[in-house]
């Protein structure tokens, strides 16, 4: 497969931009080679700058449930664009996205839209402990919450919970306020708790597909909100990747488990940049201009990006029975490539979450961000470049998630066990 002009391309691309990319991931500095640089794409294909297509599982990192260039989408996107691209002033298209995800999700009671993922975590953040009064927040080892300072965090040195920032440029002092506690342990959530009386709220990825794809176990959320409720603090699911695309309503629809605010971004935008939070009307009269809790946005609610979102949700809901088709393909493909890596003497650890899926290569049961680390990720690089050079796109980190678009056939399914049968065996 010829990738000559991407290569080109990364390189002009090094010269103005650092690292030649606009996200660090893009890089593809965790596989090793170079990116592959995008001409377009159609359907469930990329198309690259060489000419080379390849079946696209990354999906934008998520957003495109329909795929590339969906009609309906593209056409809401154009009406929009022919009326003006921005205007910070309301338009009632807000209004009508708003009142689609309130009737979704009955622990939202209203709800406002940003530009990104980063943006709603911060400003829910900010709300949270405005509404409580209170200064500290948990996060879990291994979830992503988006770039802001005070949640680039990893664990300190010795016993304490409390996070150092994992980035330079973040100053301690604007992380010590964050706790770390252990994704799928309530022992290390209680331990926060004990450590600190100045919580305002825990933050989690009900669904982690930051660290590959880690379900919470269901019990663990419900500990959780208890212990939350005990304290008084809010309880945050992030569901910026696993909203409508882990089932309709998320990764809160499936398990059962109530929480005080939700944020969104990914799919929610239908491919345009859109992210919102929103939940109980208490907490969320508290953002100003009603209430003290300052949170802005030149371009939040844009309307290109609102029709965008609007015609991707209303052609969700009006197609429920996608989730099912998703989680079946899924698990067709995790099945499939954990039977064909058993064949050549590999252990895979697989999971589906309707249109999620990840796979580690790792011996053990993968329930956490230690756990994680363990997988074997000069393997996966391998894994990576052999399906990418047959036309397979898959995130090029072995912890991040995989995505189903409803433009992804059986057929396409079963090719890529093929291609990954013949991988495995190269790799062994
Ligand atoms: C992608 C992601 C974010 C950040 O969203 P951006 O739009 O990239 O800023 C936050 N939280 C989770 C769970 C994500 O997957």
């Amino acid at each position: 497969m010829d990738m000559q002009n991407s290569k080109n391309a990364f390189y002009e691309a090094k010269k103005v931009i650092p690292g030649g990319v606009d996200s660090p991931v893009r890089a593809f500095k965790s596989v090793g080679g170079t990116p592959i640089f995008i001409k377009k794409g159609h359907g469930a294909y990329l198309r690259d700058i060489d000419g080379n297509d390849y079946v696209d599982f990354v999906q934008s990192w998520g957003p495109l449930i329909f795929g590339h260039c969906d009609k309906d989408i593209q056409k809401a996107v154009i009406k929009s664009a022919k009326k003006g691209l921005s205007f910070g002033a309301p338009t009632k298209i807000e209004t009508k996205l708003a009142k689609k995800i309130c009737d979704l999700f009955d622990g939202i009671d209203k709800i406002r839209f940003v530009s990104s993922g980063t943006e709603a975590v911060m400003s829910a953040i900010r709300l949270a402990r405005g509404y409580t009064r209170r200064d500290d927040i948990v996060k879990f080892e291994g979830c992503y919450h988006g770039h802001s300072d005070s949640l680039l965090v990893q664990a300190g040195s010795g016993a304490v919970t409390f996070g150092t920032p994992s980035s330079p440029g973040v100053p301690a002092d604007f992380t010590k306020h964050t706790l770390l506690a252990k994704y799928n342990d309530i022992q290390s959530v209680k331990e926060c708790f004990v450590n600190s009386k100045d919580i305002a709220c825990v933050i989690i990825e009900p669904i982690a597909g930051n660290m590959g794809l880690i379900p919470a176990d269901i019990e663990f959320l419900e500990e959780l909100k208890k212990v939350c409720e005990e304290n008084g603090a809010l309880l945050i699911f992030d569901e910026v990747m696993s909203g409508f695309r882990a089932s309709l309503k998320g990764a809160t629809g499936l398990v059962g488990v109530k929480p005080d605010l939700i944020t969104f971004g990914k799919v929610i935008g239908g491919g345009m940049p859109v992210g919102a939070f929103g939940g109980l009307g208490e907490v969320m009269d508290q953002l100003s201009p009603d209430g003290p809790v300052y949170q802005a946005g030149t371009l939040s609610g844009n309307p290109v990006a609102m029709h965008a979102g609007y015609a991707s949700l209303k052609k969700i809901t009006k197609n429920e029975e996608i989730y099912e088709e998703f989680e079946e393909k899924a698990t067709t493909l995790m099945q499939g490539f954990q039977k064909e890596a058993k064949k050549a003497g590999i252990t895979l650890q697989i999971n589906v979450r309707g249109s999620m899926f990840g796979f580690f290569f790792n011996e053990n049961e993968v329930k956490n961000f230690d756990d994680a680390l363990k997988s074997d990720t000069k393997m996966f690089a391998k894994f990576h470049e052999g399906m990418l050079t047959r036309g397979f796109y898959f995130a090029c980190s072995q912890f991040e998630t995989g995505f189903i678009s409803t433009k992804i056939s059986d057929k396409m399914i079963e090719k890529s066990i093929k291609a990954a049968s013949k991988v495995f065996k190269e790799i062994a």
